[in-house]
């Protein structure tokens, strides 16, 4: 295992989320009062990156946020958690993305999201980050900015030999291109993800074994489709394997997945076979459904402490 720190840049969006809980949602047209306005920094990628950066990564995070106070907001949460936003582009004039959630008493949500400067994140900004992804042991990336701007980032991790992590969320409207799917050393799709990646109409246990096998068939070093409480199917060309979740008492599964991708990332930079990198992602998104909040991502040492027991 490496014995420095490892080294991932994520490329992708950041978001403020404010979220009201209410008892049930509205309905259309209805007005519901609720509590408090809860206001918190989200997207995929800065969780992604908070979440690597708790995992024990060294991190950097390249996104596009607007020059307003919401900016301020997301990044002053990168910062806070040691993430290195020197590659972060304020867009003068655009609004920085927010993401407007409700949630019932039984957690149930809707989500309604204004990407803002997101949008406007393009590959000559990935491209000045170049040298940065081409120093890194591993690229993560995510499908919540535009798609050439993650072709950029993919295109750079190619060329100077960046393995890269990939979750394919939120689900494209397309089928992923094969020559994308081809540089891709991991893929971390959640089950609805996983059958939109192929265009496949089901996500039946069958259906996803077929699919990770079609996904493998086109280059992806391994797919792991992770499945909530059910834990992971781990693929690779050798093996397929069921890896069950750790079992505890979930509070809110909100940004799972994230954090799932990011210590994953971590892992697999420090050197950790597939398996045993999907363990300890397993450890650390567990352990974030037992926290509320977008950013609930725990620390390795905690983590750790899980995974190795
Ligand atoms: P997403 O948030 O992208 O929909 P999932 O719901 O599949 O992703 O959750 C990602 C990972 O988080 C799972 O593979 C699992 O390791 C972990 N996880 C999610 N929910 C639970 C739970 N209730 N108990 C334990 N682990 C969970």
């Amino acid at each position: 295992m490496a014995d420095r720190v490892p080294r991932i840049v994520v490329v992708g969006s950041a978001n403020v989320d404010m979220t009201v809980r209410v008892a049930r949602l509205p309905a259309r047209g209805e007005t519901v009062l609720g509590d408090a306005l809860h206001t918190a920094p989200g997207g995929k990628g800065a969780n992604q990156a908070v979440a690597a950066r708790r995992a024990g990564g060294d991190v950097t995070f390249v996104g596009c946020v607007g020059d307003d106070a919401l900016g301020d907001t997301a990044l002053a949460a990168l910062r806070t958690d040691g993430v290195d936003v020197s590659h972060v582009t304020r867009a003068s004039g655009a609004a920085t993305g927010v993401a407007l959630i409700t949630v019932d008493t039984s957690g149930e949500n809707t989500i309604a999201v204004a990407p803002g400067a997101n949008a406007l994140l393009a590959p000559h900004h990935v491209e000045r980050a170049a040298d940065v992804i081409a120093a890194a042991d591993v690229l993560l990336l995510q499908l919540e900015t535009p798609l050439d701007a993650v072709e950029a980032a993919l295109g750079i991790a190619a060329h100077r030999g960046t393995r890269v992590v990939l979750d394919p969320a939120p689900a494209p409207a397309r089928p992923l291109d094969r020559r994308l799917l081809g540089t891709v050393a991991a893929l971390t799709p959640n089950r609805a993800e996983a059958a939109r990646l192929v265009g496949a109409e089901r996500a039946d246990d069958e259906t996803l074994h077929d699919v990770a096998a079609t996904l493998l068939a086109a280059g992806v070093g391994a797919v792991i489709v992770t499945l909530g409480a059910d834990g992971a199917l781990v693929a690779t060309a050798r093996a397929m394997s069921r890896l069950p979740a750790f079992p505890v008492r979930a509070v809110d599964a909100t940004g799972a997945g994230d954090v799932f991708s990011g210590a994953l990332a971590v892992a697999l930079a420090e050197g950790r076979e597939i398996l045993d990198a999907a363990r300890f992602a397993g450890a650390a998104a567990a352990l974030s459904v037992t926290r509320l909040g977008a950013q609930a991502a725990p620390h390795r040492e905690t983590i750790l402490a899980l995974a190795d027991r």
